[in-house]
């Protein structure tokens, strides 16, 4: 072998015999350390492995369509003149690759790593810790607590900006109650539900399928390997950036100093920055009894079993979504809401077609109603009301499933511990996610509403930027909402009920898919696009959106309000035909008086 330090395939995840498709350096090259030395492919993406030092390539040991696995020697690396005394000193490529990273963090006077220099070289220093107590079990310089959307994401971007980061996890998965009990088990098995219906629907046009059967460990089966496929591909990407992960329910006992307890028993861990990330958990109805039949969304989208019947509690967007799902796999259901309208927040024209729909198939929608007593009984759970819309009397279920909201965790973690301020379970922060401690970042659902997982990843960005000493901020000026029913229901910016509580003047230009070529086509044509304007400008406040993939469709809206643009804007830009994302220039035309698809009169002729 040739004089120098072997390069190896890095263990970042499961791979084995994958091929090399491009060597992008050749022997006799000057290599930096993270400079890209041959791409691999694996089944799911293709990858770069780079050197994990720099130096002069004397050798390179594989070439274009050779298959490589984890630790294989891929080139020999020796080091420039000048370099070589010291990287003796340090002894072998265990510490040389050790001294790296010890020079990615500078070490304070107490042993924990400060920030380092990151790549753009702008990055500032973390606040010194100022804790003079005994060593910690660990020691971490940038800390995220909580490795949902909103934590993963932070993590990685410090990671990108050369911070040494830990990210805590009490799960053994990664990805939080999105990717593992919320957005992503949930839209799986939405997807096989629009399947059932769909194929259903096509029977009154001529395409007969016989009743679809039902294979509950198969569908189930195929839920969790979706989640998988995304939980390791995170796992495979904290090891490319070098996060290292910690599992355990971590408290705070102290402004710098968080408790772990994980498989490992208790470990005290020592900050220099953190990142709260530590999202909501279901709330529970007060006098709930404790029996599995009465399900949170973790228990619906687990898939135990179909029931005969189930009652959903909460006609919010968790409620009617797993609604929809159990309706699909011919379970009988009703849904009971506190309010006098499905969806509260969401503007009524929106919700009427999903409403429409939902009556003509579910058991019951009680809407104005409320639960007063819940007993759980061997023959089923027999629950009584009271409201507008109760049953005379008490009704049982084979199943209930309570969907009324989400409570933040912050008194969960004891953040209070680090005399970071609570305020019934949030942590109030800046624009800049900072909390009322310098040091102590906080991000997602545990900041406040909406709790999205994509207000989260943007906030989770801002997080890991500031405390690397970037200049970032949130400031987004809409964050879009969308329930994934059938029909998809999506809102942006101002709703109309909003701008009537607030005396904002708007004009709105609608277009209904019942004119859309492809609605039609799609045997949807319930749907409505609806664009707010203000009437001086022209520009757009707000979009809703109902109908087969809105939560798609909203994102143009959603960037025309970024970027300020007005009705004409929106009308002028030539959107592809026959698309449903023509319905948005199309509503944009319908309040320019321009549309030409309907005979509308005209509000607002061009020019004028
Ligand atoms: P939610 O607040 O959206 O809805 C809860 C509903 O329960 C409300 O309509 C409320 O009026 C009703 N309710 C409250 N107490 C009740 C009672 N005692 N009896 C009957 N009804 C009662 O909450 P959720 O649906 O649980 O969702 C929680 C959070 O998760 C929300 O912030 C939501 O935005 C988010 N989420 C978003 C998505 C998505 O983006 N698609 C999906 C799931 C969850």
């Amino acid at each position: 072998m040739s004089k120098g330090r072997e390069v190896r395939v890095p263990d970042i995840g499961d791979f084995k015999d994958v091929e090399v498709i491009e060597v992008l350096v050749a022997e006799g090259d000057t290599i930096a350390p993270e400079d890209a030395l041959i791409t691999i492919e694996t089944d799911k993406a293709s990858m770069d492995v780079p050197a994990p030092f720099g130096g002069r390539l004397v050798k390179l040991t594989v070439g274009k369509g050779d298959r490589v696995s984890a630790g294989d020697v891929i080139a020999v690396v020796a080091p420039e003149e000048g370099e070589s005394r010291a990287e003796g000193a340090r002894g072998g490529a265990e510490g040389a690759e050790k001294g790296r990273e010890e020079s990615a963090g500078e070490k304070g006077d107490d042993g924990v790593a400060a920030p380092s220099k990151g790549a753009s070289g702008t990055q500032g220093r973390a606040a010194p810790v100022a804790d003079e107590g005994p060593a910690a079990d660990v020691e971490a310089d940038l800390l995220v607590l909580g490795a949902g959307p909103g934590g993963y994401t932070a993590a990685f971007r410090a990671a990108d900006l050369g911070r040494d980061v830990t990210l805590i996890e009490r799960w053994d998965t990664l990805g939080g109650v999105c990717l593992n009990v919320g957005c992503i088990p949930s839209k799986a098995l939405l997807h096989a539900a629009a399947v059932i219906e769909e194929a259903a629907h096509m029977s009154g046009h001529g395409i007969v399928f016989g009743t679809p059967k039902i294979e509950l460990d198969k569908l189930r089966g195929w839920k969790e390997s979706v989640v998988g496929r995304l939980t390791k591909g995170l796992d495979t990407i904290a090891k490319q950036r070098k996060v290292k992960v910690l599992r355990g329910t971590a408290k705070f006992i102290g402004p710098h100093r968080l408790e772990l307890d994980g498989p490992d028993g208790k470990q005290v861990v020592r900050f220099a920055q953190c990142i709260i990330a530590a999202g909501s958990e279901s709330v529970n109805l007060p006098g709930t009894p404790d029996d599995p039949r009465i399900m949170d969304s973790t228990g619906a989208l687990a898939l135990e079993e179909l029931p005969k019947s189930l009652l959903v509690i909460g006609g919010g967007i968790i409620g009617l979504e797993m609604a929809c799902v159990y309706d699909a796999l011919g379970v009988k259901v009703s849904v009971v809401e506190l309010t006098d309208t499905l969806m509260p927040g969401c503007d009524r024209d929106l919700v009427r077609p999903l409403e429409k729909r939902i009556k003509a198939r579910y058991a019951a929608i009680m809407t104005g109603t409320k639960v007063t007593e819940i007993k759980a009984l061997k023959g089923g759970i027999k629950v009584s009301f009271e409201g507008t819309n109760a049953p005379e009397k008490p009704q049982t279920y084979d199943r209930v499933l309570v969907a009324v909201g989400r409570r933040p965790n912050g008194e969960a973690i004891d953040a209070a511990a680090a005399s970071v301020k609570v305020e019934r379970g949030f942590i109030p922060v800046d624009r800049q996610q900072r909390t009322n401690v310098e040091h102590i970042f906080a991000i997602g659902d545990i900041v406040g509403q909406p709790m999205l997982a994509h207000k989260a990843t943007h906030e989770g960005k801002v997080a890991a930027e500031v405390a690397s000493g970037e200049k970032s901020a949130f400031d987004a000026r809409v964050i879009p909402s969308v329930a994934y029913t059938d029909p998809e229901i999506a809102w942006v910016g101002l709703t109309e009920d909003q701008a009537k509580a607030e005396g904002v003047e708007y004009e709105k230009g609608v277009f209904p898919w019942a004119a859309s070529g492809r609605s039609l086509a799609i045997g949807r044509d319930e749907g409505m696009t609806k664009l707010l304007f203000e009437p001086k400008t022209g520009r757009l406040l707000g979009a809703g959106i109902v109908g087969t993939n809105a939560g798609d469709l909203i994102s143009e809206t959603a960037l025309a309000i970024e970027m300020g643009c007005d009705a004409t804007d929106i009308g002028l830009t030539v959107h592809p035909h026959p698309t449903l994302s023509e319905t948005v220039a199309m509503a944009a035309e319908a309040f320019e008086g321009t549309l030409t698809d309907l005979y509308m009169p005209k509000k607002r002729p061009k020019g004028s």
